[in-house]
């Protein structure tokens, strides 16, 4: 560091020591400047001009800056990638400070603790998250500034603790602990693996003084929680305060939520199932299909209720009471949703106020908002179901705030402004002091008009002009070739290019009553505005508690109006072990099928009687679509909508586990197979009884035999030691022997029809194993030249007659199925390393092996095969002498 850096590099310093994780933008003038490491960085990330600040002196350093007023595009750009951004401005207004103007960071910008909308996905809540990691025990924290919401949970370790906040897909995690150093991996390792790509953040140590100050009006409600809980809160408030210094937090509560309240969706089963998040994009999510809620507040719980979905009966069905009663009076909800599409985020313009932060475009947004929700309560009120009342939760208290909306209605003009510096935000003869300060200021104006024509009269000179500037106030000037006409009474102010600046007793006068009106009418419009600020925020609680009435009302109004649409049933929900859906749908395939193109197929599960049903058909057939459609269908009765389906009975499901298709994690240097093997270990290892269960194609990731012996042995261990309701989809016929030997296995297909060695997909789940697997006809339908496919033909005619005959058998032969054996090794009985490895797989403990043992264990049984295979294929090698 140069020893002679000047006062401004040493103020930047000071910033960047007190945030030296953030980047710092330097407010000088008109601009934000990055100095230094930080300037480098930006001029990459934001593809700014990189220039330096004293240039070709000893303390020359790197420099970028952006205009102060399109700061907010920047900013935004560094938190989506993951830095955070302290913002240092001026102190004073550099015009009546002598010397350097004195700086201070008034705010930090993060992820995950942004409240101004332009950062903010009005669809989803921005969590910050917190995990505090004791000796035993794992608390987590999620908060969300920009709504005030606070909910914390223990668990017993790491990975239930990562599981439950990867439903919440935080912007941002801070993580620390006791606990922490112990653990194998490194806590941001492990922390991304699970979540993601997500700024994780290492977080000080929290003493017991420090978790006081942190909690501070919370620690009452926290002390009730469990010590990992009480660091993990204190965590996210001691983080979220130092970030707004000086700032009322606007959390009011904690929300303790009980992970076993909820069906688990690991994050595994998040991806596979597409549920708020898909390659092809949010039309192709579950979420994108069913979110017809009409306020942001409304979609944001429904995504919620979406990667949380209930597990208790009781609830579930009053949330289906609500949708019901929605969809049998289409008027009721027309008329609610068509006030709701005026309501708007009254939960953050709650916040904003809360904090401070509400510019007067946001309190007339509050306005509007309240106005249009006081109209969906009337509408509300109004139901006539019998029921009605209670169902909608309708008490005969709904504050609907109206004085405030009152208020807001008396004062501000119809479009206040985003700034209160542009001034014009209350209405005419709303206060008499303002108006009087207006009309002397729009006046004194006229009056300087009137003045300009007067002096041109007077002095001849028609070229006279009468102008203002912020530095020279006002003045009147003359063309250079008039000067002399200029009355001698005029003083003169300034020489300027074109001529000269005068002034005149009877301006500086008329100036004097114009900037007096001017300052008049400014101080009574922010001593208003402030007025007004503080009713607002005294309301702010209670805003937000009718926000969240509103938005509870919006997601049944609009499961209802999806019910409506797409022809979604009522489900049966109940404790039992069953999973019984007629007619049921995709309800995202569907949307994107040629209307009524989409098969519907009956699906029926019992985790005490037939729970594990094996699906085999060609490639396209519809396999995958059928086990993801039942999957969703869960997924939606249980968070409390109607299902696409003529019927369904779902017996309360605790997880969905899936493993679907081969997809590579090549990213995180592992191999398809080891992705693949170690997500199937986590289903063995978390499947209970209750669970669902969802499998296509496992195995894939490797050569035949491995993968059908595992498969083999993981349908088994489904089958006899979860006891879950599971589907199968496999393309290894072989595995519909199952059914022959245990009486909880069906097998099932999706059918086609071949004729003339082409294919056509049914999509219709028939009972009994697929006869075929129609390969060549899918090769064909995919264009492979004829000679190709008639070579394959006939090499399937023989694979498929059982040997080396060179005459082609029939093509309807069909596979003795009689004994429950590994068709693969059929033929001949099996050999005796073959008989060995069966049983070594009989034997395995599923539930204690781990992935690398699966892997050596397949390497080993593989080892036997192949070294039998080479033995039996070089008869004469023993011989040779
Ligand atoms: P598989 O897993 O058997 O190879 P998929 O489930 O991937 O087959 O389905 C292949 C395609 O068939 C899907 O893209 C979908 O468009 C269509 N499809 C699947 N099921 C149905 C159905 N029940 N009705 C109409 N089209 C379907
Ligand atoms: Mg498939």
């Amino acid at each position: 560091m140069s020893a002679r850096a000047t006062p401004l590099m040493l103020q930047h310093r000071a910033a960047k020591r007190a945030y030296p994780d953030a980047i710092v933008f330097f407010r000088l003038g008109d601009f934000y400047e990055m100095f230094e490491d930080d300037a480098v960085l930006c001029s990459r990330l934001l593809d700014l001009t990189l220039t330096s600040r004293n240039k070709g002196k000893p303390d020359e350093v790197p420099m970028a800056g952006v205009p102060h007023h399109a700061a907010h595009g920047y900013i935004g750009r560094l938190l989506s990638l993951g830095y955070n951004v302290a913002i240092c401005e001026q102190m004073a207004d550099p015009t009546t400070v002598k010397g350097i103007v004195p700086r201070e960071v008034v705010r930090v910008l993060t992820p995950g603790t942004v409240t101004s909308s332009e950062h903010l996905d009005v669809s989803t809540n921005n969590w910050l998250a917190a995990i505090d990691v004791t000796a035993e025990r794992v608390g987590i924290a999620l908060l969300d500034v920009s709504t005030g919401e606070l909910r914390a949970a223990g668990f017993p370790d790491l990975a239930g603790a990562l599981g439950e906040l990867s439903r919440s897909l935080p912007r941002e995690v801070i993580a620390g602990g006791d606990g922490a150093r112990s653990a194998q991996e490194p806590l941001p390792v492990a922390i991304r693996a699970v979540l993601g790509e997500v700024p994780v953040r290492d977080d000080a140590p929290l003493d017991a003084a420090a978790l006081e100050a942190a909690l501070g009006p919370l620690a009452g409600e926290a002390a009730r929680g469990a010590v990992e809980v009480r660091g993990a809160v204190g965590r996210a408030l001691r983080y979220a305060r130092a970030c707004s210094p000086g700032v009322d937090l606007p959390v009011r509560r904690i929300a303790d939520f009980d992970p076993s309240e909820h069906l688990v969706l690991d994050p595994v089963a998040q991806r596979h199932l597409e549920l708020v998040e898909s390659p092809a994009g949010r039309k192709s999510t579950l979420l994108g299909t069913i979110d017809a809620t009409r306020t942001p507040p409304g979609a944001r719980l429904l995504r919620r209720r979406l990667l949380a979905p209930l597990t208790g009966v009781a609830r579930i069905r009053r949330r289906l009471d609500q949708v019901e009663l929605f969809v049998d009076d289409p008027r009721l909800r027309e008329e609610l949703r068509a006030a709701l599409g005026a309501v708007g985020d009254l939960e953050r313009l709650a916040v904003r106020a809360m904090l401070g932060e509400a510019t007067p475009k946001d309190l007339g947004a509050l306005r509007d908002g309240l106005v249009a929700a006081r109209r969906a309560v009337e509408v509300v009120s109004g139901v006539e179901a019998p029921t009605g009342q209670e169902v909608l939760e309708l008490d005969a208290t709904v504050d609907t705030v109206d004085d405030v909306a009152d208020a807001l209605r008396a004062a501000l003009c119809d479009r206040p402004p985003a700034s209160e510096k542009e001034g014009a935000i209350f209405r005419d003869g709303f206060d008499v002091e303002l108006d009087e300060a207006e009309k002397l200021r729009r006046h004194g104006t006229e009056l300087m008009i009137a003045l300009e024509a007067k002096l041109r009269d007077e002095t001849g000179i028609a070229t006279l002009k009468v102008r203002f500037t912020r530095v020279f106030g006002w003045y009147v000037e003359v063309t250079r070739s008039h000067t002399a006409r200029a009355p001698s009474s005029w003083r003169r102010k300034q020489t300027v290019a074109g001529g000269e600046r005068f002034t005149l007793p009877e301006l500086d006068e008329l100036a004097d009553r114009i900037v007096h009106a001017e300052a008049r009418h400014r101080e009574r419009e922010l001593s208003l505005l402030a007025e007004l600020l503080v009713t607002v925020k005294a309301a702010s609680d209670r805003v937000a508690a009718l926000s969240e009435r509103i938005a509870r009302w919006d997601v049944a109004a609009a499961l209802a109006e999806i019910a409506h649409r797409f022809d979604y049933r009522r489900p049966d929900v109940d404790a039992s072990d069953v999973l019984a859906i007629t007619d049921g749908r995709h309800p995202v395939v569907e949307q994107l099928a040629a209307a009524g193109r989409f098969v519907p197929n009956d699906v029926a599960l019992e985790a005490s009687a037939e729970r594990l049903w094996i699906v085999t058909g060609p490639n396209m057939a519809g396999k995958s679509t059928l086990l993801r459609q039942v999957a969703l269908s869960v997924v939606l009765a249980q968070l409390g909508s109607f299902v696409p389906a003529r019927e369904a009975r779902i017996g309360i499901v605790d997880r969905v586990l899936s493993r679907v298709g081969a997809s590579d994690n090549l990213s995180r240097g592992e191999s398809t197979f080891m992705v693949e093997m170690r997500e199937t270990a986590e289903i063995l290892r978390k499947a209970t009884a209750k669970s669902l269960v969802i499998l296509d194609e496992i195995g894939r990731g490797t050569s035949t035999f491995d993968g059908l012996a595992i498969a083999w042995a993981v349908a088994e261990y489904l089958d006899e030691a979860v006891r879950c309701r599971t589907l199968f989809a496999t393309h290894y016929h072989e595995l519909t022997a199952l059914a022959d030997t245990s009486e909880h296995v069906r097998n099932v297909s999706v059918s086609a029809e071949e004729s003339d060695g082409d294919i056509v997909f049914l999509h219709r789940l028939v009972k009994g194993p697929a006869s075929r697997s129609y390969g060549v006809a899918v090769a064909k339908l995919a264009g492979l030249p004829e000679s190709v496919l008639a070579r394959s033909r006939g090499l399937l005619e023989m694979l498929e007659s059982g040997g080396n005959t060179a005459a082609p058998a029939p093509l309807a032969t069909k596979r003795a199925r009689k004994t429950p054996q590994l068709e693969l090794f059929a033929g001949s009985a099996p050999s005796g390393n073959e008989r060995e490895v069966l049983d070594t797989l009989r034997g395995v403990d599923v539930e204690r092996l781990t992935p690398l043992d699966a892997l050596s264990l397949v390497a080993r049984m593989k080892g036997r095969l192949s070294k039998e295979s080479k033995e039996s294929k070089e008869p004469g090698k023993g011989g040779s002498t």
